[in-house]
């Protein structure tokens, strides 16, 4: 349907099954993007030869982690894909888009599932070199970009070295963990001198999805639905998880960013605090000192990143306040110019788009003003 303000926008897609008389669920603008509007996307995707090359050789292996369909797609197609063209592009068509779009800045991360598939070793040098490159290219263009370390959390010792690195020398802006590694969480304490040092830099991680662990992963190897429900399903499930393991109380500081409008956790918020109630009473669970919704709260933002609902952006900032969402496309993987109409048209105020399209990511992410 089409609003007075020319914005066409779609929430019943319908159509027939062939996809001839679909209705358009993306956002368009008649007259282009609004004149006058700073927009930083804060999800956005880059790939590296080398880190494209060791996925390539992940597609051919024997793994059977649900990543390897979308690994396939990506990696393992001689290298043809479009998409892989896009994620390796930085400086062409990348700065083209974000022009024609009025981005002023994308926030970069190595594209899902980061070095997470490799071995140890392999892992923590490939994040080292991704995190140069990432680095060289802001050099180039320091307007434009601003990026998140990647770190490979298999070596948690030499993840710390590389987040000390990323922040200091490298001057990068925070970290992108992409969900679980090897099927463990971050809750694990052996992951805990990581978090650690992220609520030391205070530097805000993205918990960006991958596909769900290997134990969690049958029921969403159907229909298709594993990337869009199975990378929510999983990244909720390990915030969830994070906060009802007392995290946030060992690292009050700890600050986690999650994309997709947050995977969904606000929404469950009265069901979390009720279910932490009823725990308490019963002496079972982690005795915590606050309630789930309040660390979520106290400790997340999230982003607008592939999840272009007025109804969900009306409902965050109702339940999170605007000062904790921020603006994403998620570039390559979502149409620009659909997330640019989507916020320049949303029905909050003046006010509140600023802060959503980047007074917020400015502060978090420490990136500068303009
Ligand atoms: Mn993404």
């Amino acid at each position: 349907m089409t609003d007075s303000s020319g914005v066409t926008s779609g929430s019943d897609p319908d159509g027939g099954i062939d996809g001839r008389d679909r209705r358009e669920i993306t956002h368009s603008l008649a007259g282009g993007p609004r004149p006058g509007l700073r927009r930083v996307a804060t999800e956005e995707a880059f790939s590296t030869k080398d880190v494209a090359d060791e996925l390539g050789k992940v597609a051919t292996s024997p793994t059977e982690s649900l990543d390897l369909s979308l690994v396939k797609a990506i990696y393992g197609g001689g290298r043809s894909s479009a998409l892989l063209g896009r994620l390796l592009d930085l400086e062409e068509e990348r700065l083209a888009d974000m022009d024609a779009n009025g981005v002023s800045v994308q926030l970069l991360s190595l594209t899902a599932p980061g070095v997470q598939m490799f071995d140890a070793d392999s892992a923590t040098d490939l994040a080292s070199k991704a995190n140069d490159q990432l680095a060289a290219v802001i050099d180039r263009h320091p307007e434009r970009f601003g990026g998140l370390a990647t770190i490979a959390p298999q070596s948690p010792r030499r993840a710390v070295a590389e987040m000390e690195r990323a922040m200091g020398e490298l001057k990068l802006n925070g970290f992108v963990i992409n969900s679980h590694t090897n099927n463990e969480y971050l809750d694990d304490p052996k992951f805990w001198p990581i978090l650690e040092a992220a609520e030391g830099l205070g530097a805000c991680i993205y918990l960006h999805p991958r596909s769900p662990s290997d134990g969690f992963s049958a029921p969403l190897r159907h229909y298709g639905v594993n990337a869009v429900w199975g990378f929510a399903t999983e990244t909720g499930t390990h915030a969830v998880r994070m906060i009802m393991s007392g995290l946030f109380d060992r690292f009050p500081d700890l600050r986690f960013c999650l994309g997709h409008m947050g995977e969904g956790v606000h929404f469950w918020f009265w069901r979390l605090d009720f279910l932490q109630a009823s725990l308490q009473r019963s002496g079972a669970g982690v005795r915590l000192a606050l309630t789930p919704s309040e660390y979520f709260k106290r400790n997340f933002v999230i982003t607008t990143s592939g999840q272009e609902s007025h109804l969900a952006l009306d409902y965050s900032i109702k339940a999170l306040g605007a000062d904790r969402v921020l603006w994403a496309v998620d570039y390559p993987y979502q149409p620009t110019a659909s997330a640019v109409a989507f916020l320049d048209s949303a029905p909050i105020s003046e006010e509140d788009r600023e802060k959503v399209y980047h007074l917020n990511a400015e502060r978090v992410f420490r990136l500068p003003s303009a």
